[in-house]
């Protein structure tokens, strides 16, 4: 690797200063040391990281990244230029799995050719499989989401002993002692986001785990019971964010409305973490995700949304099913009339609220009849988006084990295609209400197609940003916009996009 400035710099902290010589020797002058010139010679080791999956994986990602540049690796786009090639897995659907599993089989084939390559395997996947995994002849390392901590010493020694490691939780369901608690904790604020995938913009951990076992759902048996973090500790690293120039926080949990910790004499819900984040210097917008459609501290987080305006207007709360019968047999514990009551109070409270939801097709005796009621509710609710899932069995889920996988894959994906299109209609419509109307982005740098229109816009790039309700907006404006606000006026519309001009 070639060692940048940037890699110097983070390597040996501000006391330094440092000159880059030829064949990557490195001269660095001790400001705090009586004896002048440390000569260091580094051949630092690179590291490519792949990330699939959730938001809660981003995170980890992010946070796997910034431990390994502390630690001294350098991170390359290119995995052809890797010493070190980490995946970052996802377990919710067969399919996440399939594509890890065939980019595997690839890194197979160049280790036939460069032997010394070190490949590790962090994640879902890596706590679902371990020693499994451990066996393809890929693989070096295999890394639990609770083991993250330990990343830097793992690839290290596989890099050094050549020897084959593997870290993962032995009982999932048990929880995590102090230490270990306190290590993740650690691991969570020292090395907070600072690789930020989009400039100004961060994911901060509520909650980790989830106790709900809906039968379909893998989550619980890789990422453990349900832990709220504290929330000093959460203000804290929402402070340094600030501090660093991030505008935006998105509050993380699987089901980041059932926050809960007691210290003392009092509860914390997340209305309460919304209103001590919201008092934070510099946090200019805050948004929470998932929710689980449930009526403990619903209230409170949705008056929070109202009285505090960097809450942005927005709940994303997946449904899974119109239809009372799959939703008892996914575990969900609420009715369809429990979760419309929700929404409508929702909307009397929060005026222009917008709504997402998750939807799962296909679930094992889901008729045409169920389907159809799913299609009802999607009309009702007027979701701004909604992701549709085709049924994927997971391995040791209840659905699996009890019920038979019997809606074929054709009716799958039939009538993914039909909800997806049956919301595309009312993301259409919800999203010409915004016609002529000016409305204010957080920009998140170059659209898909940055050359678009540049011609007409003195020479500005396409830029892309959303509004405070998670509308995507796309505009021509210049790139040093990136990790702001702007207003745009919107003069076109697309069903998920809204197109329009910088004022
Ligand atoms: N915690 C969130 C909740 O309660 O809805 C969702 C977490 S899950 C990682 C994200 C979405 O994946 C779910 O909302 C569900 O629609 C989908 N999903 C989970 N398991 C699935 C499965 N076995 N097959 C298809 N989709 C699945
Ligand atoms: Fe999975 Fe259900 Fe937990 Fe969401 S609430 S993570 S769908 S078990």
């Amino acid at each position: 690797m070639k060692i940048s400035p940037f890699f110097v710099k983070k390597k040996f902290g501000k006391n330094h200063i440092f000159s880059i010589m030829p064949h990557q020797s490195v001269l660095l002058f001790d400001i705090t040391l009586e004896i002048p010139y440390i000569c260091a010679s580094m051949s630092a080791k690179t590291v490519h990281i792949k990330s699939f999956g959730c938001q809660m994986n981003k995170l980890d990602t992010a946070l796997v990244t910034s431990a390994l540049r502390q630690g001294g690796f350098g991170l390359v786009d290119d995995e052809k230029e890797a010493d070190v090639v980490l995946i970052n897995t996802c377990s919710v659907r067969g399919h996440a799995e399939e594509k890890v599993l065939s980019h595997l089989g690839n890194l197979k084939h160049i280790k036939e050719s460069r032997p010394e390559l070190v490949v590790g395997v962090i994640g879902c996947m890596a706590q679902r499989l371990g020693a499994e995994l451990l066996g393809h002849e890929a693989v070096d390392v295999v890394c639990g989401p609770a083991q993250i901590p330990q990343i830097t010493s793992l690839v290290t020694e596989a890099l050094q002993e050549k020897k084959k490691t593997l870290a993962v939780t032995r009982k999932i369901r048990q929880k995590a002692d102090e230490e270990e608690t306190q290590t993740l904790e650690d691991f969570e604020s020292v090395f907070d986001s600072d690789d930020k995938q989009i400039p100004n913009q961060a994911f901060v951990r509520a909650m980790r785990g989830c106790n709900n076992f809906c039968t379909y759902c893998i989550v619980p048996y890789v990422r453990g019971p349900e832990v709220s973090r504290p929330p000093n500790a959460i203000i804290e690293q929402i402070k340094r964010l600030a501090g660093e120039g991030v505008k935006l926080v998105t509050l993380l949990g699987q089901t980041v409305n059932s926050y809960k910790y007691t210290a003392g004499e009092k509860t914390y819900c997340l209305a309460d973490l919304l209103q001590m984040a919201s008092e934070v210097e510099g946090i200019e917008w805050l948004r929470f995700v998932t929710n689980y459609p449930l009526e403990e501290f619903f209230d409170e987080i949705i008056q929070a949304m109202a009285d505090l305006p960097k809450v942005c207007n927005f709940l994303h709360m997946p449904t899974q099913s119109g239809s009372d019968r799959i939703l008892k047999a996914m575990n969900r514990n609420y009715t369809v009339r429990y979760y419309m009551e929700l929404l409508d109070r929702a909307r009397a409270t929060v005026p222009g609220i917008a709504i997402a939801g998750d939807f799962i097709v296909g679930f094992p005796g889901e008729t045409e009849e169920d389907f159809q009621a799913t299609v009802e509710l999607v009309k009702k609710v007027r979701y701004k988006n909604c992701f549709v899932f085709k049924y994927s069995p997971r391995p040791g889920t209840t659905a699996e084990n009890r019920l038979e996988d019997d809606v074929s894959e054709k009716i799958k994906k039939k009538r993914n295609t039909e909800l997806l299109g049956v919301q595309e209609k009312i993301s259409d419509e919800l999203s010409k209400e915004f016609l002529n109307k000016d409305v204010l982005v957080l920009v998140e740098g170059l659209s898909k197609k940055p050359h678009l229109n540049k011609a007409e816009n003195k020479n500005n790039p396409q830029l892309v940003g959303r509004t405070a309700t998670d509308w995507i907006v796309v505009f021509n404006g210049p790139e040093s916009l990136a990790g702001e606000f702007a207003t745009v006026k919107i003069t076109k519309t697309a069903p998920l996009t809204l197109f329009g001009e910088l004022l």
